[in-house]
C-alpha cells in the first residue's frame, strides 16, 4: 500500500514532517476530487449476480445524471478484436429505451435485442443463445418500459387485431394472451400491469423455448430476469428474478 492509500490517521506521528503530512493530504483530496463518481467497473463482472449489480449501479448513475461509461476513453482496436458482453438485453424498439444509457455501460458489454413490445422472438432467442453459448453471457434481461405503445396496442385491439396494418396482428397478438387479456382496459393501470406481465412472461419464455439458456441457469452460470424501466425518472425496476 502505497502513502496515498493510507488513512491519514495511520500515518505515525514524528515520522515525517507537517509539510510531508500537508502535501500527503492535499494529493489525497485532490485525488477524491478527481475520481470518477462510481465509474463502471474496469473489468466486466463475473456471475450473473455481478452482472445484476453492475446494471443496477449503472441505472443509479443514470437516474442520478452522473452517467460515466461515455466519458471512458474507447480503445477501438480491442473493440474490433473481440466482444465479450456480459449482460444481454431484449429490449423495445421504442426510441426512449437504450440500455446501454439506461445502464450507463460502455460499447462492448451489453448484447441487445430489439423488437417492439420486447417480445421473445425465434430470432431473438437464437441471438441470446449465440451471447450465451458463445459470448459467455452471464445475464439476460427482457427490458420492458411505460408508456410501451405495443403493449397499449395489444390492450386496445385485445378483441380483434387484424384491424392493424401489415405484419403487426402477428407482433401484437403475442402480447394479447395472456397479458393484454389479463388486464381489465378501464383501469388506470392497465398499462403498466400488462407491460410487468409482458416482461415477465418473456423470462419464462426463455426459459421454456431455449435449451440453451435453460440449461446455463441450471448450471448456474446465467441468470434470466425482467424488469420495467419507468421513461419519467429513468429508473429501472426489476420485477421478475
Ligand atoms: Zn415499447
Amino acid at each position: 500500500m502505497n502513502s496515498l492509500n493510507q488513512p491519514i490517521s495511520s500515518v505515525r506521528r514524528g515520522a515525517v514532517s507537517p509539510r510531508v503530512l500537508l502535501a500527503v493530504f492535499a494529493t489525497t483530496i485532490a485525488s477524491l476530487a478527481f475520481a470518477p463518481v462510481g465509474a463502471p467497473a474496469d473489468s466486466a463482472p463475473g456471475t450473473p449476480d455481478e452482472a445484476i449489480a453492475a446494471l443496477m449501479d449503472g441505472n443509479k448513475r443514470f437516474v442520478k445524471e452522473k452517467s460515466a461509461s461515455q466519458k471512458i476513453e474507447i480503445d477501438r482496436a480491442e473493440l474490433a478484436a473481440g466482444q465479450a458482453p456480459f449482460a444481454a438485453i431484449i429490449r423495445c424498439a421504442d426510441s426512449r429505451v437504450a440500455p446501454e444509457i439506461c445502464f450507463d455501460q460502455p460499447l462492448g458489454r451489453l448484447f441487445v435485442c430489439a423488437v417492439a413490445g420486447n417480445i421473445a422472438t425465434l430470432e431473438g432467442i437464437a441471438s441470446l443463445e449465440y451471447g450465451v453459448a458463445v459470448l459467455g453471457t452471464k445475464l439476460i434481461v427482457v427490458m420492458g418500459h411505460s408508456e410501451c405503445g405495443a403493449v397499449g396496442a395489444a390492450i386496445a385491439h385485445r378483441g380483434d387485431t387484424s384491424v392493424l396494418p401489415g405484419s403487426l396482428p402477428q407482433l401484437i397478438d403475442q402480447m394479447v394472451s395472456p397479458c393484454a387479456l389479463a388486464v381489465d382496459p378501464t383501469d388506470p393501470d392497465a398499462l403498466a400491469k400488462a407491460t410487468e406481465c409482458n416482461a415477465n412472461i418473456g423470462v419464462s419464455e426463455l426459459l421454456k423455448r431455449s435449451t440453451v439458456i435453460k440449461d446455463a441457469v441450471a448450471k448456474g452460470k446465467l441468470k434470466v430476469i425482467a424488469g420495467v424501466q419507468d421513461l419519467a425518472s429513468g429508473v429501472f425496476t426489476i420485477t421478475k428474478r
